[in-house]
Formats: structure tokens, C-alpha cells, sequence
């Protein structure tokens, strides 16, 4: 509940902005507020923004309330630097416009547009941003500026501060500056024109000091991102220039990014990479230095204790469990825009490399397989190790930088120091060429001993790094909340106090994200420390990295599943404990809709999460909590569904002869009328529901006996869902099916008892693990005898009951999904003649699963000369729940038919359910990719 200067704002804001994307509950404050630094600050109020023009107005009434705002993108930030107890803004999802020059070579962006988007969209003209961090398929670009992030490749030469080409801002007290806009800058000169002189007699000041300009030019040869882009004001003599530069690398604290312009830099398509193996750190070290003076583009360190938390994943080379405790090694990479000068760099840096004896004979691999399970290694270390700790413990991955010349020394100084603290199982790790290395080791901050244990670690560190090495404290992850006190230890009394004058010419009333960056309490590194309590096995080991959350249904309808586990965190450590039980309540009424109904639980999710976790058996089990546990009910529909799938059939034909006696537009009202009687307890019927199917008879055809058997399962949901209107006079998929598989040869053999059986995945999903085990072993005993124990391939006809499948049957049968079984044993035995209308594709998350999808669109590809494949991720009909979440599907589904042009009539997909939310959001008629290929072998 808001109180007195926030409500104020609040009051202010209601009439502009829309009441749906202004939070003030506990379970959203708390959900917004989570990101991956290891702080934990709750925000009074979040506001997911729009446009620039709500931007303006949100920092003219928090400047006018003297209410501080904090802005978020990604929330991937490391250092606590987009974390707030007061305003959080987010300007994520709906800032997404790009626009991209011609030849590729620059692009304008809106900050809410992650970097694996902007390459994908680049990659065709062979260009790429600069800024590389480990982040990138997440991080946006607004965070990754405001940070002035960078990672393996860019170095200090291709990072946003090197690549940027013009901003436009929204400055503390609202006004709009465009820095590529000559108009614009001239109003800006108009109105502000102190800002611009100040920054003009800031830079002739700094230039004319001769220390502090050589000081400067000394660190930025390395990576920093501790304190301001100092840079800025000895590179450059125009304000516009020095803002633009400013901006970069401010986390926030100077103004909200609205727009970036960024020179892109080319992708090389030809990569090579080695892992070269050392005697010790220190060699590998003094290897980095020869290495940098040959054409190299990554050299990646990675200590002992790095490669042993990888060794024993899947696709690791064998050698690395022999190593001995000393070794480590480097991984390299060369690109070049061609073969030829690919192995003559490769040829180069063997040479050079020769020289100080690596481990072994020294080889570099083009080929993609091979040298993606090399960086795989790289990518794995920061996960593998967040899985290795201790429940209850944060992990947490520091990030300096050594002048290249000291490396070797630096390393073995940091190691003692590691060690001297008690951290022996530390890993270091990190971008070599550049003298930034990361640490990372797990904390527990759960008593004051180990807290304080920390604090003298960073003392330590600090102390290395400055007063030793003039290192930067922090390379490339801002500095946040976590080095904020080391600011001016590290930059010196000088350079400390131009930042200062820098925050108090673009921020004088201190609204913008304050404690970021510079703050005056030494100890603020070791406050507002984030709990990590145990809550479930199945998400413990999260990182609250945010990984996750792009690949998420319900992200900006209700959760995400980094949300998901805070709260569930949250609200299990508030019960065990007793405390806060009104909060606790609030919490967990408020989880039961945006928890759990609107969890898709198709585990996308585990796909991008760097230690596979499925967020969605976590809501599975909340569910099965949650029920009655004898499952009685559950369990006699389980053991009668020959019952249940032909009253489904009778039911669905009622509705369908309704529907063709009351029309489209009555059928609709009286549905929604019903469905708001009920209190949405009644599923909302839409035209695209099919009628009951036929039942299908089992018996085999003798003509067929002579052929290849291949055991046909058609699921319960094919069994019952027949054709819908938009289908004309086509035959239902299960005929479908049969008349392909004879097409192609095979003659379909149903397993006994086909009518009772079912995957279990309707009851399972709904967290009824009894009914769904005892179903999913029906099936397989079923299956094992008409597949005479294996020996015949077994089809499915959706995808998602496959997949239910191959996770439950471990008894070695051949199962196929549609795709996959017409691809390799139908599609060779028929004579293809493609469709010639444009078709779409839209692959369901158990094919992004199954790592099918690329083969759906291949298939469809052949039957049809025109596809649009389908870029979203979960459609969120979720199984059945469309019908009873409606909104679940129209959110996962909203940017789909702008993807589709009008001339697109029939889209083909693996689920039924699916199909029909797909057709209703779309107008396109979907239905199997069963039919587009019996269409085209025609
Ligand atoms: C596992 C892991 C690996 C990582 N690897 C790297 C790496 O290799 N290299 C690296 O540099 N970083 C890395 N990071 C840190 C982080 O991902 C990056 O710094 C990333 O660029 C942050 O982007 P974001 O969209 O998450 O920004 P956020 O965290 O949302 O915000 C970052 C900062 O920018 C400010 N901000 C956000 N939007 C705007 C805007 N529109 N205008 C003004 N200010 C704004 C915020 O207030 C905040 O201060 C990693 C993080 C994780 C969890
Ligand atoms: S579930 Fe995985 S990807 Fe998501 S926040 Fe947790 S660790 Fe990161
Ligand atoms: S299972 Fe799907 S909807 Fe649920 S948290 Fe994971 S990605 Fe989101």
C-alpha cells in the first residue's frame, strides 16, 4: 500500500499511465525488484514504461516529489546496479524497434532489444554489435550500454564506448536530447545551455591536467567500468560528443537511454579454435602476452579448478580428467573472411605459441561441431559452478583487470589472496588478452562471520589491484552497489571529484538511481544482501541469473520463471519462519494465478537455463501439493477413458451442431456470458473448435500384412478431437495419418486396448502424478507388445504426448514424433510436389525440446515452395488451458500475426490443442504438417 510522496506519484501518473502497468503489490514489487546481482532491494513502486513520453513524465513527478528512479532492462546486471527500494522503471519488452542501415553498418535501437536479436537481425548482412557479453541472448541492449558491457571478442577496441554513433536521452528533468538530431541540439542548446558549458570547462580542465589526462588514457588501455566513462572528456572537446560518451558505462545514474545508434563490426564466418594445455597459471599467463601480438580475436583463461567443474559434463574432451592439479589452459579463437587466411593465422599463432612450450602439440579445429564443444567449456564454468554450491549460498563471480605486462604475476598474486581468505575452491577464469579475469566462488551471507569474511576479501582485492597493479576493479560489469566504495581508491581524489561535478551537471537534485556508482558509505557493498533460502530441489540451484526469461509465455502477463522461484523463495522461507504472515499470505494467494494458472509448464524455460532448470515441474509439484492426494476422481477418469474420450466426442459434436445452428457471433456471446456466470470456471468456447472425431476401429487391413509394421499410437486428444469449421472437408489426422503411412509403405498397427490408453500428460500437467504414471505405464506395456518388444518404430501423432513419452518409457522402444517419422523413413519413399501457396509453420515447445523445430521447417520447406516459420516461443495453450486462461494464449501469441502476410492462408503444426489457439489468433486455418505433406505427395 502506498503511503504519503509515493501515492502522491502514484496519483499523478494514474491518469497517463495505464493502471496495468503500475505495481505497487508485494508479489510484484518483489518479482520486478529480483535481478542477478546478489542485492536485494524492493522497489515501493515498478512502473513498465512505454514510450519516451511516459519516461518524461515519470522523472518530471519524481523530480518534482524528490522520489529516486531506478531503470531496468534485463535485469542481468551483476553488480546491484538495477536494483532500487524506491521507483523501478522498466523499459524492457516494449522498446523494441530497431533500425538498420542498409549495408548493415549501423543500427539504431530502442533499449528493450536484446543483443542475440540485434545479431540475428544483423547476421544476414554479416555484421554484428560490438559489445559481446556472455549475457548477450538476454541482457538488452539499454543495460548492456548503461554498463558498457563487453565479453570474449570485443575488447576495449569494439565495445559500445568505441562503437557508439549517437544517443537520445531522457534527462532527469524530462527533457529529450537526440545527439544524431541537429534540431534537437539546438533546442537542447537552447534550454541547457550551463550543462553544456559545464561539460565543456569540465573537459578543458581535465585536459589541461596532465596527470590526470595520462592517468586516464593509462586505464582505458585496459578494460574499466569502475566509475564514469572518464574517457569521455579527454577523447572528446564537443558536450554533445562527451555525452554521448558519457552515457556509456553510466548504469542509469545520468539518464534513461531511449535510443542508441551503434557502428556494427563484421562476423567473420570463418572460426577456428584451440585449447591449448600449460604447466601453470603463470606460463599460460606469459603465453597471453605472445599470443596478443598475433591475430587472435579470444584467449580465454581457465584455471584448474575451472576445467575440473566441467569434466564430467556431457561432450567434454576425455583429457581434461587427466590433468594435474597445476595445469591450465587457454582458449583461443581466430576468425578470418576466408579459408586460406583462417589457416594462416592459425599458422601464426602455433608459431608464436611454440615458443613457450604448451602442453602437447598445439591444434586448431574450423569445425563448428568441435570447436562449439570447446567454448562450451568457456560457457559452462560460472553455471557449473552456481550448481556445484551449497543450497542456501550465493555465488558470486568478481571481475578485475591486470595491465597485460603483469598478468602472469598478478594471477598467482590473486590466487594467494583467494586462498589467504579461505576461498581455496575459487575458480579463475577469464578474458585473457584483455588482463580481465573473473573469480567466482560461492558465499554464504547467512551469518555475520562470513559476511564480514567477504568484506576483507574485497579490502584485499582492492588493495591488490589499485595500490599494486593500478588494475581496474571492475573490467567490464559496472560498478554498482558492489565497488561503489572502492570508486575513489581506485580513480584517486581528482578523478573522484569529477565525477562527482559529472553526477551533480546531468543529476543535481541526485533522483537517478542513487548509491550507483558513487556512494559515500564504505560499507554499502556489504548491505541489502539477497537471501538465497532453500525452497525445492528442483529450482535451488538458481541463480536468479534471468536467463530464463525470454524464452517465457507468461513474462509481462504475470511472471517469469526467475520470478517464479523468488517468490516461491520468498514465501516458503516466510512460513518456515512465521514471519510476516500478512505478507506471506498476500504472496501466496497472488502466486496461485501469476504462479501457477499461468505457467504454460512447458519447460522452455530449461532450454536456456544455464543449469537446466525447469520451472515448470517446479509449478507441476506446486500443483500436485495442492490437490487432494488420493486422486480419486483424477484416477477413475485415468481408468475409464474409453468413457471419457467418447463423451468428449459426443460433447464436442453438440457443440459443434450448436455452433453450426447459432452461429459464430451468438455461440461466442452465450460462451463468454456463461464463462463470466461462472467466474471463469467455464472454458471459453472459440470458432475453431473441431467437432467430436470418429471413433477409430482398430482393426489391421490384410492387404497390408506383407508391409513394414510401424505401431500407430493416435493420442486421446486426436481420439477425440475430430475437424473444426475452418478444416472445409478434409478427414481427421488420424486418418490422415494411416492414409500417409500406407502411402509411404507401412501398415499402421494399433496397440490393444487403444481406446483406455493415453501418455498421462493431461493428469501429470495438472499435477496428478499418480493418475499420469499409471497411464504412462499402461502405455508402455501396450506399446512394448505391438512393437513386438521393440522391434517396430512406434509413431505419435502429437508432439507434445511424445514427448510425455520418451520421458517416461525407458524401456528402449523406437518412439517418433510425426516430423521426425515422415522425415526419415515416409518422405524417402514418396514423390514430392511442393504446394506453390505460402504456408507458415509453428513448432510447439516439445519440438523446441526434441530439437525437432529446425526439422519441421525443413519438411515443410519441401512440401511447400513458400514458409513462414513461426518466431515465438510457447503459443500458451498449454494442453487444455486455453480454454480455461484465454489470455495465456492470446499473450503468447500477440506478435504472430504480424509475422504472417495476408496471402498466408493454412498454417501447419504437431498439436491439436495448439492448432486451434494458433487458428483463433491468427485467422489461419492450422492443422497438422500431416496434411501438408499428404497435400503435396499427392
Ligand atoms: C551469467 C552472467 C554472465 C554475464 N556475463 C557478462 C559478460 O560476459 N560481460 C559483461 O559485461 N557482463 C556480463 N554480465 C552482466 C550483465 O549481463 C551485463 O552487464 C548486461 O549488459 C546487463 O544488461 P541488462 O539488460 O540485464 O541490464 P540491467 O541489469 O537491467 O541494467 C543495467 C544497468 O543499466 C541501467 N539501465 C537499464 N536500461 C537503461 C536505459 N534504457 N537507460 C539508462 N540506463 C539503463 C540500469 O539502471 C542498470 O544500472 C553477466 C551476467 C550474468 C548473470
Ligand atoms: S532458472 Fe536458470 S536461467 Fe532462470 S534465473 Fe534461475 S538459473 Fe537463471
Ligand atoms: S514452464 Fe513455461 S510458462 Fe512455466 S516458467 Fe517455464 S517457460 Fe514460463
Amino acid at each position: 500500500m502506498l503511503t504519503g510522496k509515493y501515492k502522491s506519484l502514484y496519483n499523478r501518473l494514474i491518469g497517463s499511465i495505464s493502471q496495468n502497468r503500475l505495481f505497487d503489490d508485494p508479489l510484484y514489487t518483489l518479482a520486478y525488484g529480483t535481478d542477478a546481482s546478489f542485492y536485494r532491494l524492493v522497489p515501493e513502486l515498478v512502473i513498465r514504461a512505454k514510450d519516451e513520453a511516459e519516461i518524461s513524465l515519470i522523472l518530471r513527478e519524481c523530480s518534482a516529489l524528490n522520489i529516486s528512479v531506478t531503470f531496468r532492462a534485463a535485469g542481468t546486471s551483476l553488480s546491484g546496479q538495477a536494483v532500487t527500494d524506491s521507483v523501478l522503471v522498466i523499459a524492457g519488452s516494449m522498446w523494441k524497434k530497431i533500425r538498420i542501415s542498409e549495408d548493415g553498418g549501423i543500427v539504431r535501437l530502442q533499449p528493450g532489444l536484446t543483443g542475440g536479436r540485434i545479431n540475428a537481425l544483423l547476421s544476414p548482412l554479416g555484421r554484428k554489435i560490438g559489445p559481446d557479453p556472455a549475457s548477450i541472448d538476454s541482457a538488452m541492449i539499454g543495460g548492456i550500454t548503461a554498463n558498457n558491457a563487453s565479453g570474449m571478442c570485443c575488447g576495449t577496441a569494439q565495445n559500445s564506448y568505441q562503437t557508439v554513433s549517437g544517443i537520445r536521452i531522457v534527462l532527469a528533468d524530462g527533457t529529450v536530447l537526440d545527439t544524431s538530431d541537429n534540431s534537437s541540439k539546438q533546442d537542447f542548446s537552447s534550454s541547457h545551455p550551463e550543462l553544456l558549458e559545464e561539460l565543456s570547462n569540465l573537459a578543458i580542465r581535465v585536459k589541461a591536467s596532465r596527470d590526470l589526462s595520462e592517468r586516464i588514457a593509462r586505464k582505458y588501455k585496459i578494460k574499466n567500468t569502475t566509475g564514469y566513462s572518464l574517457n569521455a572528456l579527454t577523447d572528446f572537446s564537443d558536450p554533445f560528443d562527451i555525452i554521448e560518451h558519457l552515457m556509456i558505462g553510466s548504469e542509469g545514474t545520468l539518464g534513461f537511454i531511449s535510443e542508441i545508434t551503434l557502428k556494427t563490426v563484421p562476423e567473420y564466418k570463418h572460426r577456428a579454435s584451440s585449447l591449448m594445455i600449460f604447466p601453470d597459471i603463470e606460463m599460460a599467463c606469459r603465453a597471453v602476452s605472445i599470443l596478443k601480438t598475433t591475430p587472435v580475436t579470444a584467449v580465454e583463461i581457465i584455471d584448474r579448478a575451472g576445467l575440473r567443474s566441467v569434466e564430467n559434463e556431457e561432450g567434454m574432451p576425455g583429457f581434461l580428467k587427466n590433468l594435474n592439479p597445476d595445469q591450465c589452459a587457454l582458449l583461443v579463437e581466430t576468425v578470418a573472411a576466408g579459408k586460406d587466411e583462417l589457416s594462416s593465422n592459425a599458422d601464426l599463432v602455433i608459431r608464436g605459441v611454440n615458443k613457450i612450450y604448451p602442453e602437447g602439440e598445439v591444434k586448431f579445429t574450423g569445425i563448428r561441431s568441435e570447436y562449439e564443444k570447446l567454448w562450451k567449456i568457456r560457457k559452462g564454468l560460472f553455471p557449473s559452478i552456481g550448481a556445484m554450491r551449497k543450497t542456501g549460498t550465493t555465488v558470486i563471480i568478481e571481475d578485475v583487470a591486470f595491465p597485460l605486462p603483469q598478468l602472469a604475476e598478478a594471477t598467482l598474486d590473486l590466487q594467494k589472496i583467494l586462498s589467504k581468505n579461505g576461498y581455496k575452491e575459487a575458480v579463475i577464469f577469464g578474458h585473457a588478452l584483455e588482463g580481465n579475469l573473473h573469480f567466482v566462488f560461492t558465499q554464504d551471507f547467512n551469518s555475520r562471520e562470513e559476511t564480514e569474511r567477504y568484506g576483507r576479501l574485497m579490502r584485499d582485492i582492492a588493495d591488490l589491484v589499485v595500490n599494486k597493479y593500478d588494475g581496474s576493479l571492475k573490467a567490464e560489469h559496472g560498478t554498482g552497489r558492489n565497488m561503489a566504495p572502492f570508486v575513489e581508491l581506485e580513480w584517486g581524489k581528482e578523478a573522484y571529484g569529477i565525477m562527482k561535478e559529472i553526477k551533480s551537471i546531468f543529476d543535481p537534485k541526485g533522483i537517478l538511481n542513487p548509491g550507483v556508482i558513487l556512494n559515500s558509505e564504505t560499507d554499502i557493498h556489504l548491505k541489502n544482501l539477497k537471501p538465497m533460502p532453500a525452497s525445492n530441489a528442483i529450482t535451488d540451484k538458481c541463480t536468479e541469473c534471468g536467463f530464463c526469461e525470454p524464452s517465457c509465455v507468461s513474462a509481462d502477463l504475470t511472471l517469469t520463471p526467475r520470478q517464479r522461484i523468488a517468490i516461491h523463495r520468498e514465501i516458503t522461507a516466510l512460513s518456515e519462519t512465521g514471519k510476516e504472515p500478512h505478507r506471506a499470505a498476500s504472496l501466496a494467494k497472488g502466486f496461485r494465478y501469476a504462479g501457477d494458472y499461468t505457467c504454460a509448464t512447458d519447460g522452455l524455460c530449461a532450454i536456456v537455463c544455464p543449469v537446466k532448470i525447469d520451472t515448470g515441474k517446479l509449478i507441476k509439484e506446486i500443483r500436485n501439493s495442492l490437490i487432494n492426494k488420493s486422486e480419486t476422481i483424477p484416477l477413475i477418469l485415468a481408468r475409464n477413458m474409453n468413457i471419457v474420450t467418447s463423451l468428449a466426442r459426443i460433447s464436442l459434436s453438440a457443440v459443434s451442431l450448436f455452433h453450426k445452428i447459432l452461429g459464430t457471433r451468438l455461440m461466442t456471446s452465450i460462451s463468454s456470458a456463461l464463462r463470466t456466470i461462472s467466474l471463469q470456471k467455464i472454458p471459453m468456447w472459440n470458432p475453431y473448435m473441431p467437432a467430436g472425431s470418429k471413433r477409430i476401429r482398430s482393426s489391421t487391413n490384410p492387404d497390408l500384412r506383407s508391409r513394414l509394421k510401424v505401431v500407430y499410437f493416435p493420442s486421446c486428444i486426436n481420439r477425440s478431437m475430430g475437424v473444426s469449421v475452418d478444416h472445409k472437408n478434409e478427414i481427421q489426422v488420424s486418418e490422415k495419418m494411416v492414409r500417409l503411412l500406407i502411402k509411404g509403405g507401412y501398415e499402421p498397427v494399433y496397440p490393444d486396448n487403444l481406446d483406455n490408453l493415453c501418455c498421462g500428460m493431461a493428469f501429470s500437467s495438472k499435477g496428478y502424478v499418480k493418475a499420469g504414471l499409471e497411464k504412462s505405464r499402461e502405455l508402455e506395456s501396450a506399446l512394448q507388445k505391438a512393437s513386438n518388444y521393440g522391434e517396430y518404430p512406434i509413431l505419435c501423432d502429437m508432439s507434445p504426448c511424445l514427448f510425455t513419452m520418451k520421458e517416461n518409457i525407458k524401456s528402449g522402444l523406437k518412439l517418433y514424433e510425426p516430423v521426425e517419422f515422415i522425415t526419415q523413413f515416409i518422405l524417402p519413399r514418396l514423390k514430392i510436389n511442393p504446394v506453390s501457396e505460402t504456408v507458415t509453420v509453428f513448432p510447439v515447445c516439445s519440438m523446441k525440446k526434441l530439437g525437432l523445430d529446425g526439422m519441421l521447417a525443413d519438411l515443410a520447406r519441401i512440401c511447400a515452395k513458400n514458409v513462414i516459420v513461426a518466431d515465438t516461443n510457447c503459443c500458451g495453450f498449454a494442453g487444455d488451458r486455453g480454454f480455461s486462461f484465454p489470455e495465456l494464449n492470446n499473450h503468447g501469441l500477440r506478435d504472430l500475426k504480424a509475422q504472417l502476410n495476408s496471402s498466408v492462408k493454412n498454417g501447419y503444426s504437431t498439436s491439436r490443442t495448439c492448432e486451434i489457439g494458433l487458428s483463433l489468433h491468427t485467422g489461419i486455418s492450422y492443422k497438422s504438417i500431416i496434411y501438408l505433406v499428404d497435400q503435396a505427395s499427392r
